[in-house]
């Protein structure tokens, strides 16, 4: 069994800045590539008296993956000593967002490439605004083509301190810059001798280093009430509650929390399909709980056990959502809010940011998110509900919400809203 561990990593930065190149150089220095790969590309580019490219090499990886199978191909595979990283390349792609922030995939870090000789450009800023808008807090800065500026420190410094600046505004604490030269592997795999001025790690000792999510197991558990069962056993009326385990594991005994009505009761038996009274059940798992004293709780509510880390109660959240609706998403109306099995009406009451997938413009005063624009909003539901800041759990960070019976936004929670002290 392979139990590597896995992180997912994005890469940005402006077109020509050398991306690819990283990325091909990330797979070539850790023998990630097929074997035999890399020179057939190289012998390609001779026999047809081209310079070899990076970028060809992915190109000629993409179409094999491709064979065949629709596949994303924004997606390149690498390994380390340490774990597995899916690096996703395709930042100014409506797909790639509506991914991101939708749920179908989450990157725990950034690597933002800017170019050592032509700078910060607009799509360098760009990029740093989307990494903000979903809510990546490690961001590596990869100072790329420091041949071209005879890996001069002043050269790189000063974009340090400018785009360290202009991170800093977005809430963004870099977590490095590293001077390289993808094209000639300088601080990619190892150390260059070109900048001892530099005394921080590479790029893949960086990433080695960089925090990875938790797996499902160890997080907090949570488990959305999907329904309350009712039977009779031994003369007893008794209550079954049903759910999906998100994150996290319960044990007989366990003391629980229904949020948000903050009722409590331990847990009596655990049932699973074809197993019954089970002392544990884990994340992913379906089961059926019986619960020590009758409570009156509904389907809807989140489950925690009451000795973790609980999740926030409130009706006013700040997220990001990318919108798909026909209609666009406009203040103050009301819409429906799916998050884990709860359904609750919903108003956005604030737009604080929006960028338009297409183009990535960004625009601070628009009042309503039109198809395919990722916006940063205020939500106000109906009555508190339960919930995680995406960052720290992507189970219960996420929502989609629902405009005229169709699924018109896909979510994640940044954090709680000022103001919402109704239920604390
Ligand atoms: P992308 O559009 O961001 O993926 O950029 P590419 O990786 O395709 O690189 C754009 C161009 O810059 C290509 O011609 C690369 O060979 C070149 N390039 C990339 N990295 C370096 C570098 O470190 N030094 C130099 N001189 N050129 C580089």
């Amino acid at each position: 069994m392979d139990n590597r561990e896995q992180m997912n990593i994005v890469i940005v930065g402006h077109v020509d800045h050398g991306k690819s190149t990283v990325i091909g150089r990330l797979l070539a220095d850790t023998g990630s590539l097929p074997e035999g790969k890399l020179e057939a590309v190289q012998e390609y580019c001779r026999k047809n008296a081209r310079p070899f490219e990076y970028a060809f090499l992915l190109d000629a990886l993409k179409d094999e993956q491709a064979q065949g199978i629709t596949i994303d191909t924004a997606r390149s595979f690498f390994k380390t000593g340490k774990r597995d990283y899916i690096i996703i390349d395709a930042p100014g792609h409506i797909e790639f967002l509506k991914n991101m922030v939708t749920g179908a995939s989450r990157a725990e870090a950034a690597l933002l490439v800017i170019d050592a000789k032509e700078g910060i450009r607009e799509n360098s800023k760009r990029h740093g605004h989307i990494a903000a808008m979903l809510g990546i807090r490690q961001v590596v800065v990869l100072v790329n083509k420091m041949d071209l500026v005879d890996f001069d420190r002043q050269a790189f410094e000063t974009i340090r301190r400018e785009f360290g600046e202009f991170l800093h505004k977005l809430n963004i604490q870099p977590v490095n810059f590293i001077p390289l030269s993808a094209f000639n592997g300088d601080n990619i795999a190892v150390r260059s001798q070109r900048t001892t001025w530099y005394e921080g790690p590479t790029v893949l000792e960086q990433l080695d280093s960089l925090n990875n999510r938790k797996g499902n197991q160890e997080l907090p558990f949570r488990m959305p009430v999907q329904d309350i069962y009712k039977f009779t056993a031994a003369g007893d009326d008794r209550r079954i509650v049903a759910g999906t385990i998100l994150s996290g594991t319960i044990r007989r005994g366990d003391e629980v929390v229904f949020l948000p009505s903050r009722k409590r009761s331990v847990i009596q038996s655990i049932e699973g399909f074809n197993v019954p009274h089970r002392d544990m059940a884990y994340a992913d798992e379906a089961v059926g709980l019986t619960l020590k004293t009758q409570i009156y709780i509904k389907p809807g509510e989140l489950m925690v056990k009451a000795q973790d880390k609980q999740p926030l109660v409130g009706s006013r959240f700040k997220a990001n959502i990318f919108w798909v609706g026909k209609a666009p998403l406009i203040k103050n109306k009301t819409y429906k809010l799916k998050i884990g099995t709860l359904k609750i009406g919903v108003k956005m009451v604030e737009i604080l940011n929006i960028i338009d997938a297409a183009e990535l413009n960004i625009d601070t005063f628009k009042d309503q998110a039109e198809k395919h624009d990722v916006a940063e909003c205020i939500f106000e539901t109906a009555k508190p509900i339960a919930f995680d800041p995406v960052v720290e759990m992507e189970q219960t960070g996420r929502f989609v919400i629902v405009d005229n019976y169709e699924i018109s936004g896909g979510g994640i929670i940044l954090e709680q809203a000022d103001d919402d002290r109704s239920s604390l």
